[in-house]
């Protein structure tokens, strides 16, 4: 054998050791989640064996959202499509019919305690659950079981998956009570500018008001508008928080007219990119807990 066809003969087999163990992107199943937080979730649970589609992108809102051809033609190929439900994504049935989607629909938030609210003179579902990591935990239980159904021989590394996220999210509850502890009690009250932190709130004994309803499809009226700032100023609410998600501008108007600070961005139906600064769920509560303590403990 000559030199030149040993050494064609070793970078043959250098290539082939080269090729990954694990499973290749094709032997991947892809799934779809719609938004930016549940398709981290899907993630998490999934690890190396699924290959995850996200409609609603960082910093994008999950309440209103045109979807692209794009979007049909990923859902079409999906296994599975995981929602929030609790009226989230008014989207996802046009999305659904337009992709003819054969797969399985799992809502994530299927278990939770629904908070119901009236606004409007309309009794409505907040579908802001994941604020809540006892209801996160519930998210990866029925992220895990419906993987798990839809490739059972994935079995251990779904169960292994779905165990250490489930131990991360309680210790980060533990981190979000010790941090609200810290706050005076009479200063566990701030503004966001849609109301999205209901769950957070009653987990956690914080109270959130916001000029915006639980969807940002309705804009805040002039009079909304008005009342919020003279309920700072009578209950001296230290601070107002910016969201990801919404524009900055009317709260920032508030904070300027009532004298409430700006207390900081929260993350709340959105995560940022991987440059920012939650760029995954347990980030995100981290970011948010952090946020609120620095504004909120004197
Ligand atoms: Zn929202």
């Amino acid at each position: 054998m000559t030199r030149r066809l040993l050494l064609a003969l070793g970078l043959i087999l250098a290539a082939l050791l080269a090729v990954p163990q694990g499973a290749s992107a094709d032997d991947k199943m892809k799934v779809a989640a719609s938004f930016s937080i549940l398709g981290d979730m899907v993630k998490q649970v999934g690890g190396d064996r699924v290959d995850v589609v996200t409609f609603v992108g960082p910093n994008g809102d999950a309440h209103v959202y045109e979807p692209t051809p794009a979007d049909a033609k990923a859902l079409s190929e999906s296994k599975i499509l995981f929602i929030n439900g609790l009226g989230l994504e008014g989207w996802m049935t046009r999305l659904e019919n337009s992709s003819g989607f054969k797969g399985k629909v799992v809502t994530a938030s299927t278990g939770v305690n629904p908070r119901k609210m009236v606004e409007d003179e309309k009794t409505i579902t907040d579908p802001h659950a994941w604020q809540s990591l006892a209801n996160g935990k519930i998210y990866a239980a029925n992220i895990r079981d419906a993987l798990i159904a839809a490739d059972p021989a994935g079995k251990a590394t779904y169960e292994a998956n779905a165990k250490k996220f489930i131990d991360g999210m309680t210790a980060m509850e533990a981190n979000v009570k010790a941090a609200v502890a810290k706050m005076p009690p009479e200063r566990r009250k701030i503004i966001t500018t849609h109301d999205a932190f209901g769950y957070f709130g009653s987990a956690y004994g914080m109270e959130f008001i916001a000029p915006e309803g639980v969807s940002t499809e309705s804009e805040a009226s002039a009079q909304d508008v008005a009342k919020i700032i003279t309920q700072i100023k009578k209950e001296h609410i230290p601070a107002v928080f910016l969201e990801n998600v919404t524009d900055k501008r009317l709260l920032e108007r508030i904070g300027a007219e009532s004298g409430a600070r700006i207390g900081g961005t929260l993350y709340s139906d959105a995560l940022t990119d991987e440059k920012g600064a939650a760029p995954s769920y347990l980030d995100m509560m981290r970011h948010n807990v952090k946020q609120l303590a620095a504004a909120l403990t004197s």
